[in-house]
């Protein structure tokens, strides 16, 4: 899938002072310009980045499925250690603007890659919602949709894609 917008780290388009001051951090700044608190904030919380995928070795193609980390609260879809996350699991990727343009995988949701492509945020992010429940009531978090990595042996992993976490909600 190709980045678009600002997805090559290019500024975004030119704004005067007294438009740049009544729009929020992720319409006036580039991933690459965001606090490190803006950065963190921009994380909507969905999770679906914390599922496994399987890769088609011939082709290349990526697919989802429901098994999560052995880290992942599946009720919360937090990390339950965070801080310690890459040490915890080696294969866990600290997503920073580098990494978000060049992941084809992260999800068509996901607030990184919306801005990266300059786009807006969705009516459920909690940045616009105000409130951090919407991620779940629009049925974009992972939340109950999954099994745990600890439980399902790597042979069986093909019984577990999903489609949903590359969709969009219908409203
Ligand atoms: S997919 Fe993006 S927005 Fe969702 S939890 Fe992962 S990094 Fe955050
Ligand atoms: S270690 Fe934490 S952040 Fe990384 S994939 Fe697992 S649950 Fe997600």
């Amino acid at each position: 899938m190709a980045v678009q917008g600002n997805g090559d780290g290019a500024a975004p388009p030119a704004l005067d002072a007294g438009d740049a001051a009544s729009l929020p951090f992720w319409k006036t700044k580039t991933l690459d310009a965001m606090t490190t608190e803006e950065w963190e904030s921009l994380c909507d919380g969905c999770a679906r980045c914390c599922l496994n995928k399987l890769e088609d070795w011939d082709t290349g193609e990526i697919v989802w499925t429901a098994i999560a980390c052995e880290l992942l609260d599946d009720e919360s879809c937090r990390c339950s250690d965070y801080p310690n996350r890459t040490t915890r699991v080696p294969d866990c990727i600290p997503l920073d603007p580098d990494a978000v343009r060049s992941l084809t995988w992260l999800p068509a949701s996901c607030a990184y890659r919306l801005v990266s492509e300059g786009r807006d945020l969705y009516w459920w992010h909690p940045l616009v919602s105000g409130d951090a429940e919407t991620v779940h009531e629009a049925g974009i978090s992972v939340t109950g949709r999954t099994v745990s990595e600890a439980d399902i042996p790597v042979e069986e992993y093909e019984d577990f894609i999903v489609t949903w976490p590359g969709e969009l909600p219908e409203r």
